[in-house]
């Protein structure tokens, strides 16, 4: 019952902190051993039935109060062995120092049958040396903000960590949501995170600042054989793939992002994964209504540094964080050069596919470029929502006659806007657009079924719009934690339409605009 293999490298391999248990302090080491603080009464609100699977964790291990206990931090496995990772970070463009895992201990990397490596971290499991001046804890709402998109991402196709659980502490935490001088009790959750390593662009930030380049370059030597096992050369050459393929995967997972239409909120160094996962769900926010200066961060509204549009830019940004701290391990900068060379290809590559695969186009001509930027221009100054017009464009017929389009089409691109006014304002402009798309579509050799199948797979349907997960966490706080596994079952198939559950592809509601939680986010979590 409940028994899971570990192979626990990371601490194996790396050194480790002399002391072990929290307080605060300066750690020269890559990790320290610290253990959950345990909890009032640990009980499970949902779980991710993939990643149980995954780990070979049956259903009744899942139901079982031991499973709660573990997952909540009051019970160890055998063969655990639990630590806070130690790392640094350039946070809103500022290099901040150590920071480390101040609330996530990794309980360990189980091993399955199969040869897969996940490492089981709790978040929200109680203080470690890196906790600052914080407790260590996380509250039910960015809980379960946390596990849901971890999983919906998944689901999308997005690179991602994963989640197992999220366990209520029966605790209650204390937290000044709006930052305003008003602390109050919440309800108190932990969620178990998944992912086959959380190593960090920072974790090589800060022995490259701290000028330890012994601790660093054995970082780097434990980083690529096991988790990039299928690079080889000589150790220059091996270093400069490895540093290629960290700009080629962030490439590939922010082209996602794009897509899907994600703001993760705080691209911080320390919130960006080696292995191009989306990492550290806080204040992350979809599009609604398409603004490519839209952030979800309220820490963040004055400089909206990490904005939708921003965010390729600031990837690129961190990545050069990330040379400059590989550099000593580098005779020369080429490598570097090219590696970010490498991220700004393959993101022009994503882009291009991102356009293509969207409008349904075999391929992305030079000029189609121009059509989805004016195509995000009218959406922009129109207010109209991202996800519900590429979604309506699936039944957009480039033969009918202007006024003859399908009631498919007429009637998902009319749920589109969230103002009447500027949708009548920009009316004309839309029809242009259109009437110059259907040229364009006539000019592509996919047929009309090749075409939609190619867009359904792009432009989801369901995606964890901030209103949703909010009325989620509203029941969840009012007792009702299916309301979670409600939500993640819609988010399991999000290109598929799926009857029954349109109100979950509805645009945002007039009263979500404003409401906190809706719409902006405090980082307080
Ligand atoms: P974030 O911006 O959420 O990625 O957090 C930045 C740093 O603050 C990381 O080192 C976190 O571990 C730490 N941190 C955030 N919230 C807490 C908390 N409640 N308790 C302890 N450390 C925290
Ligand atoms: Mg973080």
């Amino acid at each position: 019952m409940l028994d899971l293999d570990f192979d626990n490298a990371f601490i194996r391999e790396l050194p480790g902190d002399p002391r072990a248990g929290p307080g605060v302090r300066e750690v020269a080491q890559a990790w320290s051993a610290v253990e959950p603080t345990p909890v009032a009464a640990p009980r499970l609100l949902a779980h991710s039935g993939e990643i149980a699977k995954a780990l070979g964790i049956t259903p009744d291990d899942v139901a079982s109060a031991r499973f709660a206990r573990v997952f909540g931090g009051n019970e160890l496995l055998p063969g655990m062995q639990p630590y806070a990772a130690n790392y640094g970070g350039h946070q809103f463009g500022h290099w901040a120092g150590q920071l480390g895992d101040g609330r996530a201990i990794t309980l360990g990397e189980a091993v399955t049958p199969t040869g897969e490596r996940w490492e089981l971290q709790l978040k929200g499991a109680g203080p470690t040396p890196y906790s600052r001046t914080a407790d260590g804890r996380a509250v039910l709402r960015s809980s379960v903000r946390e596990f849901l998109c971890s999983e919906a991402m998944h689901h999308l196709g997005v690179p991602t960590t994963r989640a197992l659980s999220l366990v209520g502490t029966g605790e209650a935490v204390v937290r000044d949501m709006f930052y305003d001088g008003h602390p109050a009790p919440e309800p108190g959750a932990i969620v178990c995170r998944v992912a086959p390593s959380f190593l960090r662009f920072g974790n090589f930030e800060l022995p490259s600042a701290r000028g330890d380049l012994a601790l660093l370059r054995r970082l780097a030597d434990f980083c690529i054989p096991r988790d990039f096992p299928h690079l080889h050369g000589d150790r220059e050459a091996l270093r400069a793939a490895w540093f290629g393929e960290v700009c080629e995967r962030t490439a590939v997972m922010v082209g996602h992002w794009m897509r899907v239409g994600f703001v993760h909120g705080v691209m911080n160094t320390d919130n960006m994964s080696i292995l191009g996962l989306t990492i550290d769900y806080g204040p992350y926010g979809w599009i609604d209504n398409y603004d490519p200066d839209w952030t979800p961060n309220t820490t963040d509204r004055q400089h909206r540094r990490y904005r939708f549009g921003q965010q390729p830019a600031v990837a690129y940004w961190n990545l050069g964080r990330l040379a400059a701290a590989l550099s000593p391990l580098f005779d020369g900068v080429e490598p570097l050069q090219a590696g970010l060379q490498r991220y700004i290809d393959a993101y022009t590559a994503a882009d291009r596919d991102n356009t293509a695969r969207k409008l349904g186009l075999a391929e992305c001509r030079e000029d189609d470029t121009d059509l989805m930027q004016a195509l995000q221009d009218l959406m922009r100054l129109a207010e109209a929502d991202m996800t519900l017009v590429f979604r309506a464009l699936l039944d957009f017929a480039p033969d009918a006659d202007p006024g003859g389009q399908p009631a498919a089409f007429t009637d998902a691109f009319g749920s589109a806007f969230y103002d009447p006014d500027k949708r009548a304002a920009s009316a004309a402009a839309f029809e242009e657009w259109l009437a110059r798309y259907a040229g364009r579509l006539r000019e592509d050799p996919l047929s009309a079924a090749e075409r939609r199948e190619r867009m359904r797979l792009a432009n989801p349907r369901y995606v964890l719009r901030n209103y949703l997960a909010q009325q989620a966490i509203d029941r969840a706080t009012a007792g009702e934690p299916e309301a979670v596994m409600e939500l993640l079952d819609v988010m399991r198939r999000p290109y598929d339409d799926q009857p029954g559950r349109e109100a979950y592809a509805a645009r945002r509601p007039d009263w979500a605009r404003t409401k906190a939680g809706c719409s902006m986010l405090s980082c307080s979590s």
